[in-house]
């Protein structure tokens, strides 16, 4: 297939595109803003592939967004173009509104401009998958419930109803125009290449420093905790076979509290990196508890079974054995996260020169 994946220089784009690419057939074009999460080393090891194209753009940018696609002409657009960080989302929601929502739009009229274009067996084979998150249907109690694909939406935070917002436009799309689209709400993701600014790398990086490691409110609020390549593998396998019209939850079954995440993060470090910083004897010390978020929602977990059943897909990795993949990468990489700590990463991004 020819697929054009929105937000590929993102966490989880650049795990699909890396996936799509070495393990896969399909060819790509990535189309990203290149915003401060677009990074475009996180895709360094596929970039001169014959298979392989980027472009930056806007997806809100509707003229530009239809140029590209009317002359890549793919046979899927895979969503994943978005504003994702909920405290920024609570500092500031413009973003999110523009991107997550417009943008959206934007590029649904564009795809069922292109779509309405193709002839009939192209149309049939045609998907636009939506990528979104579990955090649209709210939380849960700590009583054993799941999410299912008929949860009610009820979204927290600015960041949330964003894409609660985009994911009713998708459906929306396919119920008035019949727009072949597939929507995919999926958990929390880890792994290789994670923005620093999120829970894990933050804990990781944070300890190797010394520096506190910020935990919102008692801790307790539980994860459902995916490992990003597990993702990129639902992602691929809802892209080939995947019912139109269809929503796919994807979720890790690692439902583990924030608390267990940072101090699984300072045991697998007292083994890997038993060298500590100076004036730290256990990075268990260097928790500290902070006020709460505004809005934190307390649990998220997901029913996948739907995926499992129809789709054949399994998450292959646990949370301990992705955890300690994850802490092993970041200590083996420093230089990318030293590059994104310190900006060069997005320096030709920005015109800046040294
Ligand atoms: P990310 O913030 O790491 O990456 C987002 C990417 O989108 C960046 O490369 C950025 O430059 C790009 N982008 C932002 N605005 C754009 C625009 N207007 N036009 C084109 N590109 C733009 O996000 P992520 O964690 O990789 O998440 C990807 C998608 O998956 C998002 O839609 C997110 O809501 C969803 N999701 C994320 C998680 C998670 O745990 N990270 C879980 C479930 C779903």
């Amino acid at each position: 297939m020819k697929i054009l994946v929105t937000g590929g220089a993102g966490f989880i784009g650049s795990a699909l595109i890396r996936h799509l690419i070495q393990d896969c057939e399909h060819h790509v074009l990535n189309v990203d803003k290149l915003t401060y999460a677009g990074n475009l080393e996180s895709l360094s090891s596929i970039e001169g592939h014959e298979r392989y194209r980027f472009y930056q753009a806007d997806i809100a940018d509707r003229e530009l967004m239809s140029r590209l696609v009317n002359t890549f002409e793919p046979d899927a657009i895979m969503n994943l173009a978005a504003e994702s960080h909920v405290d920024r989302s609570i500092d500031g929601a413009a973003d999110f509104i523009q991107t997550n929502i417009v943008g959206t739009f934007q590029l649904l009229e564009v795809a069922r401009q292109y779509w309405t274009s193709l002839n009939s067996d192209q149309q049939s084979a045609f998907r636009f998958h939506h990528i979104s998150t579990d955090e649209v249907y709210g939380d849960l109690e700590d009583d054993g419930s799941l999410f299912t694909e008929s949860t009610s939406y009820k979204p927290s935070s600015p960041y949330a109803a964003t894409k609660a917002s985009s994911d009713h436009l998708v459906r929306a799309w396919n119920r008035t125009y019949g727009l072949p689209a597939i929507v995919t709400n999926c958990s929390n993701n880890y792994g290789p290449y994670h923005f620093p600014e999120k829970l894990i790398p933050l804990m990781i990086l944070n300890a190797l420093e010394g520096r506190p490691l910020p935990v919102y409110g008692n801790g307790l609020q539980i994860r459902d905790w995916l490992y990003v390549e597990d993702h990129a593998r639902a992602l691929v396998r809802v892209i080939e076979e995947g019912k139109v019209g269809e929503t796919y939850n994807i979720g890790g079954n690692n439902e583990v509290r924030n608390i267990d995440v940072v101090k699984g993060i300072c045991s697998i470090l007292e083994e890997l990196r038993p060298c500590l910083p100076v004036g730290v004897e256990r990075y268990v010390d260097l928790i500290q508890f902070v006020a709460d978020r505004p809005g934190h929602d307390l649990r998220y977990a997901i029913d996948s079974s739907k995926i499992q059943s129809d789709l054949g897909w399994q998450p292959k990795e646990s949370f301990e054995t992705g955890l300690r993949k994850t802490v092993e990468w970041f200590l083996e990489n420093q230089d990318w996260w030293q590059r994104v700590l310190d900006g060069s990463y997005n320096r030709e991004r920005l015109g800046i020169s040294d």
